[in-house]
Parts: C-alpha cells; structure tokens; sequence
C-alpha cells in the first residue's frame, strides 16, 4: 500500500493538490479508502511481528540504511515540499536534512531499549520493553516531512510497524518517505503512507483495534476528539496541539538582538509553526524603542521566489488558510506595520505586526497561524508571567534578558513544554519536545521517545 492509490472509483474521493506559491494543480491524488486502511493495517501486524523478532542490530542496521536513503534523497524531498507546501528550499532542505538526522539518531535507540533487574524476595524481577504493535501517525501540513518523522522514527526503533497519515493538502513527502524506506530495504508494510482524509483515514487509526497507538500533531480542537475517539479502547495516544507562545523581552536584554530575530520567531513557514512566537511582551520603559527597532527587522523579511536560497518566507499553504489568516486583520485599525508579499497569484500573506487594543483582543488569544504577530507592553516580572500564562496553550517561547536569575525565575514561571533563553530555537532531535495545558500530551524527541513506544512488561523468575 506503499505509493499513491490508482483506481478511478473511491469512496474516500480525491484531491486536486496545489502549489500555493501560483495556484497551478500539481496532481489529482486519491484518497485511500476505509478497506485500504484496514487491509493495510492487517498488513503492517504481520510485519510488525516479523521485524520484532529480528535481533536488534539487525533493526538498527535497517533504519541506518533508511537514513542513508533519506540523506540520498534530500534534495529530492526537498523540491517537493517546495511544490506541495510552498516552503522556501532552503527551509525545505533543512526538513529533508532534519529528517535524515532523527531516523540517524533514533537508528541507534534498538539496540539500548534496557529493560531493569530489580531484586525481590523469593527470586529476580525482570522487566522488557515490548513494542506496542501497530502504531498510527497522524500529522498536519506546517511540516509534513519532520513531524511525520518525530513519530515513526522512534516507533520503528522500538520494534512498532508504522501507518502514517499525511494532511490532506501536503501528502507527497510522506508518500516518497515510505518508498524510500521500501527501497531502503526495510519489510513492506512496515512502514506505510495512507493518503487521505482525517474524517475517514484518520478516525480509523483511532476505531481499527489493531493500531495501539495513535500519535496525532494538529490543532486542538481535532485532538480533543482524538482522544476520545482513543479512550473507547483505552489506546495510548500523543498529542501535540496548537500553541500562542510568548516572546518575553525585558529592558534589560540585549534590545537590538532580540528585535532582529523576533520576526524569525514568528514569521518562519510563514508564521504556520506551532511554536511560533506569535505574542511579543515587552517591558513598557522599552516599548517604544523595541517597536522602532522591530519595524526594520520585519521589512526585511524576504519574501518571494522559493527557489532562492536567501528567500525567508514563502506563501500560505491553501486558500481557506489564507482566508481564515485575512479574517483576523480585516482593516488596519491595529497594524502597526507590515512586511512586503507578491501579489499573486499565489497566497501570499504579508508580515503583519498587530498592537492589540486589549489583552482578551482574539488576535491575542487565538492562534492565527499565519505572518501575524500582536505586541503587548508588560510592567514586571510577575505581570510578564501572568500575561505569558494567559492562554490554553502552553507549547513554547522565549526570554530576553541579562540576568540570570530573572531567566530562571521565568522559565519557571511561564507554563510551557519548550521555552529558550536569549534565543528562539524550540526543536533539536535529541531533546524533548511537547506542550503544557492544551498545546498537548507526552513528549516526541530526546532519549526518551523510543520508549514512549512500548509497554512495560514485569517477569518474576522464582529462585526457589
Ligand atoms: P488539523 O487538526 O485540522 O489536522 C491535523 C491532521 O488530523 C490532518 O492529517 C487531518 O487530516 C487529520 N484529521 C482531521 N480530522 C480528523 C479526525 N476526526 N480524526 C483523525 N484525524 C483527523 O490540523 P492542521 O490544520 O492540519 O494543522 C495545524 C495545527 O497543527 C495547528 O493548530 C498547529 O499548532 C498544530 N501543530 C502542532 C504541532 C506540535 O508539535 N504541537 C506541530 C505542528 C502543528
């Protein structure tokens, strides 16, 4: 089931897939229908028993052959999700890279899944780190390729077999991932891309009982109902959900620094990035000035052709995005200043700096996920914790200051799975990675997510 579906009558219908950069369709694709995801998740039990049973070496060896395919195959990826997802190349090729470097990373996790020996009377205890089964990938179309990763990687490594459900608008990477894991020599149906819609591929991830876990990235509002959809059988499920992080910057930080990489923190993919810093509090003595500074930085955003590698931003991913985007800055009556965009065709969305008229203004609450940012003024340390806190979400953010007890004070003050220092990086594959509150459930990445893929099995061996 590796590969786009062929046949012309579908009951899970099809899609016209466009390139957001000019509106031209790429292709028609087919969505799989309900037998097709049954019969491959048959498929994927059976090779799932078989690639457990592979000694560990052997497994590790695999997904270190399916990292090399993937590093072969960078570019190539990488020029599709420019197609498909309208993401500049050289934000694309980091993906195809980022994706390489976790199968590298988690190609190491078979061999070192260690199980306890704990001393008990009467004999020995042992436990194993089984592997769950069949585990069901669900993700959304900011980062097709390395979210869809952060998800099979680790479950693979852990002896798991792999369904994955791309989003509707941007399947194609997933689609070349599972042949090249094919082409890599991995089992078929160990690893299988299904196309198709969340409402019908899916939900099925969610009601089929031989997928035993379901990892689902995407808004809050679809997880909510994932994980209902999970307790009916008790399923195991990680969400990684939406986000409002804020950028916190205090008077005493490095001012022109954290100006001129503010527009990164929010405006990279096009501000479509769950860990986008899309709230931007600022001390009120440096408002004025942080806004003078700001200003500049956002005009020099590159926004354009995607095929130039010095292009920073490139365009929405769909025309209800774009449209759900323009609805939230329908006049200027709060644009501070913009960016620059194309005109068209295409959904090219400037970069938008907002300044609220209130803190319960739904700029301020709700994620927009697009190229818009509110500034808001705070007046202390505990006010600036409060307001970061104002949100459902709790998935990332920043702070900006010199000191080094108010950085520690904050960061553990400010709800939020993934917050950074006089920086704005939220992702390395080695670390963990999810959200507080409503931004999410369990941890991807770091040392830890292999296991996330296994249930414990305890074994009391009598000495007697
Ligand atoms: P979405 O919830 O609409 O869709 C996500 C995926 O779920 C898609 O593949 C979709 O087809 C599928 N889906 C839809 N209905 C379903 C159902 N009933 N059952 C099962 N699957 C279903 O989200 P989106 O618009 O594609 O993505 C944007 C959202 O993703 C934003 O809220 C963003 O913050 C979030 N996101 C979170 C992270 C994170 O790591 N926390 C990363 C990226 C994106």
């Amino acid at each position: 089931m590796n590969g786009i579906p062929t046949s012309s009558i579908r009951e899970g219908g099809s899609i016209h897939l466009v390139n957001p950069a000019d509106e031209t369709v790429i292709r028609e694709l087919a969505h799989s229908t309900l037998a097709e995801v049954d019969d491959a998740i048959l498929h994927a039990v059976s090779a799932q028993k078989a690639w457990a049973a592979l000694p560990p070496a052997e497994r590790a060896a695999g997904l270190r052959r399916f990292a090399a395919a993937v590093a072969g195959a960078v570019e190539e990826l990488a020029l599709l999700e420019v197609m498909n997802s309208g993401h500049p190349i050289a934000q694309a090729r980091w993906e195809a890279g980022h994706v390489r470097d976790v199968l590298t990373y988690y190609s190491a996790a078979p061999e070192r899944m260690i199980g306890k020996t704990i001393p008990v009377d009467g004999g020995i205890d042992v436990t194993f780190l089984e592997p769950l089964g069949v585990v069901g990938v669900i993700v959304p179309w900011n980062f097709p390729m390395t979210i869809a990763a952060w998800g099979f990687a680790p479950a693979l490594a852990a002896g798991n077999a792999v369904v994955l459900k791309p989003a509707e608008w941007t399947p194609l990477t997933a689609i070349r991932l599972a042949e090249l894991a094919l082409e890599a020599g991995l089992p078929e149906g160990l690893f299988q891309t299904l196309p198709g819609r969340g409402d019908v591929v899916g939900e099925r991830f969610v009601t089929n009982e031989n997928v035993r876990k379901v990892v689902f990235t995407g808004s809050t509002a679809t997880g909510k109902k994932v994980m209902a959809g999970c307790a009916h059988q008790v399923k195991a499920v990680t969400l990684e959900l939406g986000g409002k992080s804020a950028n916190v910057v205090f008077a005493d930080s490095d001012l022109e620094k954290a100006a001129a990489t503010a527009p990164y923190a929010v405006f990279e993919n096009a501000g479509q990035d769950c860990c986008a810093r899309s709230r931007i509090l600022v001390e009120r003595s440096v408002f004025d000035r942080f806004m003078e500074l700001l200003e500049p930085a956002v005009k020099g955003v590159t926004v354009g052709d995607l095929y130039d590698e010095s292009t920073e931003m490139g365009p929405l991913v769909a025309k209800a995005h774009f449209d759900k985007v323009a609805s939230y800055v329908p006049d200027d009556s709060q644009v501070a200043f913009r960016g620059s965009a194309p005109a068209g065709p295409g959904f090219w969305f400037p970069p938008t700096v907002l300044l609220p008229g209130s803190r319960t203004d739904r700029v301020v609450t709700d994620e927009i996920f697009g190229p818009v940012v509110s500034v808001l003024p705070f007046d202390d340390e505990s006010d600036a914790i409060a307001l970061a806190n104002d949100s459902v979400y709790g998935l990332s953010g920043s702070i900006w200051t010199r000191d080094i007890g108010r950085a520690l004070r904050v960061s553990r003050g400010i709800e939020s799975g993934n917050l950074s220092v006089n920086s704005h990086s939220s992702v390395r594959y080695s670390t963990p990675f999810g959200g507080f509150k409503q931004s999410g459930l369990g941890r991807e990445l770091g040392p830890d997510a292999a296991s996330a893929f296994t249930e414990t099995k305890n074994v009391f061996i009598s000495t007697d």
